[in-house]
Parts: structure tokens; sequence; C-alpha cells
């Protein structure tokens, strides 16, 4: 990875769901570029090989097991940030789950319970213990996806969850200023263990890559790149914004 600034010297960034994947790529890019932070995820043998692997790099980071659903543990999260830390300049609210491919209408209440809980409300949680502990010129960013535009059949409860974060920036946005501004990323097809399909099945592969105008899926550090711009002082001015970084992959106008 090549990075050239160092925007987050002296600031704070939680990054939840951050011991693999784009939450990692996140950690690591914002910690690279001058920031103390904070990995988190549920398994602690997770959280201590991230940890491991970023302070291996000279990136000032702790870890702390958090489960977004409970709420001991979101209180924790931020009480360890602070105590280690003193207060918090970025969070980025990435933890999503995506159990089924049922359509809306023959989901299980349950499953449509932890969808929802897991991918939008958890992330309001966090953010209301958060929020007086935030700085001035602080920074939220949610990760949505490319199927909150269009959420397709095998996955469309969870494209709703993440159309909701696109609503929800903007009503943030609205209620956090000027202190906090609140963006989002929507990334498109990244081979992650969450999208394993990819990696899996060469046709689904050729085929998403087929639909990029860039002819490739992306990469955590493509998906970490536009996070640490929106959550820097470079997107000093942009606030209630959603940026998709889907290679070209049609979104919106
Ligand atoms: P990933 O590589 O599978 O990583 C998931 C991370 O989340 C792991 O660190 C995991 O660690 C942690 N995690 C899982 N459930 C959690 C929970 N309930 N609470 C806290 N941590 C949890 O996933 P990813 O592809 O990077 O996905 C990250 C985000 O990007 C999600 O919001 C997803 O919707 C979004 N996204 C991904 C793609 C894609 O193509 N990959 C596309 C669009 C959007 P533990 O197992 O230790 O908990």
């Amino acid at each position: 990875m090549k990075v050239k600034g160092k925007r987050f010297e002296g600031k704070v960034a939680i990054v939840t769901a951050s011991t693999q994947g784009i939450g990692f790529g996140i950690a690591e890019r914002i910690g690279s570029e001058g920031a103390s932070v904070v990995i988190s995820s549920r398994k602690q043998k997770n959280v201590d090989e991230a940890v491991g692997k970023l302070s291996s790099q000279g990136i000032d980071t702790i870890g702390v097991v958090c489960h977004v659903s409970n709420a001991e543990q979101r209180k924790n999260l931020i009480e360890k940030t602070l105590q280690k830390y003193g207060h918090i300049d970025v969070i980025v609210c990435n933890a999503a789950v995506n159990p089924t491919t049922d359509a809306i209408l023959k989901m299980k209440e349950s499953v449509l319970d932890k969808l929802w809980e897991v991918n939008v409300k958890t992330s309001i949680l966090l953010l209301q213990a958060a929020a007086p502990h935030l700085r001035e010129g602080s920074s939220v960013v949610f990760i949505s996806s490319i199927a909150a535009y269009q959420p397709p059949a095998s996955m469309a409860m969870y494209g709703v969850t993440k159309t909701a974060l696109l609503g929800l920036t903007k009503a943030l946005a609205t209620e956090m200023s000027p202190k906090t501004r609140v963006n989002c990323v929507a990334p498109g097809f990244v081979p992650t263990h969450f999208a394993n399909f990819l990696s899996r099945n060469e046709v689904v592969r050729n085929a998403i890559e087929e639909r990029t105008l860039l002819k490739r899926l992306g990469t955590a550090g493509d998906m970490a790149a536009a996070v640490a711009f929106l959550a820097s002082d470079d997107a000093a001015y942009i606030t209630g914004e959603t940026l998709v970084v889907a290679g070209g992959i049609a979104s919106r106008l």
C-alpha cells in the first residue's frame, strides 16, 4: 500500500468489524496515516491477530472484543478507547450480516430482526454512546453497499438495510453538525470472506467483473482509500454524502 500523507496524526479512530476484510483495510490505512486505531470484532483470537499485524507495521493500536449486538461490549469498546486515548475523532461503522438468500416476503421475523439490528440499529446505539466523546471536527463513516441502490433478489433485505444507511447518513449529518461530519461509502464487490461467492464461483466473478467499467473486482484498499478521504480533513466540506466505490457499476445519477 502506497500512502503519501499523514492526515490522521493525533487522531483516534474506532473501526467496527475490523479484524479482516474491508474493516481491517480501513484500520490499516487510517493507522498508516498516523491515527491511533481501535480494532474490534467478535473473536478474541481475530482481534489479537489483527492487533499484531498492525503493530508490526508501527501502527498504534488496541484491540477490544465487540460483537456489535452486545450492549456491554459496545460500552466497553468506547470505555477502553477513552481510557487509552481520552477522545474519539473517527468512527467507522462497518459491521454487517447477510444471513440468507430468502425473498423478503418469505423471510422469518427473527432474520428480519437480525438484519435490522446488526446492519442498522447497532450503529445508531454505538454512536449514541460515542457522541459525547467525539471531538470538534470529528467524522463518522458508514459502510453501505452498491446493493443499497437496487437490492438484488438474492440479497434483497440486506440491500434494504444498506439503503437505510443512506438515509441514516443524511439524518445524522443534520443531527451531528457542525461538530461531526457523517458520510458513507457504498462498496462494490470485494472478494472477502463475507463475499466468498466471488472467490468460490468463477462464473459469477467474471460476470461481476464484466459489469464494472474498470473490469475488475474491488479491493479492501480501494474501499479504505475512500473511507480515509471522507474521514479526513480533505473532506472538511463534505457531509451527508455517500461515495460509491464500485468500479463504475451502475448506481444512480
Ligand atoms: P469480512 O471480510 O467477512 O469481515 C467481516 C469482519 O467483521 C470480520 O473482522 C469479523 O470478525 C467481523 N464481524 C462479523 N460479525 C460481526 C459482529 N456481529 N460484530 C462485530 N464484528 C463482526 O467482511 P467484508 O466483506 O469486509 O464486509 C465489511 C462491510 O463491507 C460490511 O458492512 C459489508 O456489508 C460491506 N460490503 C462488503 C462488500 C463485499 O463485496 N465484500 C460489498 C459491499 C459492502 P469476527 O468473526 O471475529 O467477528
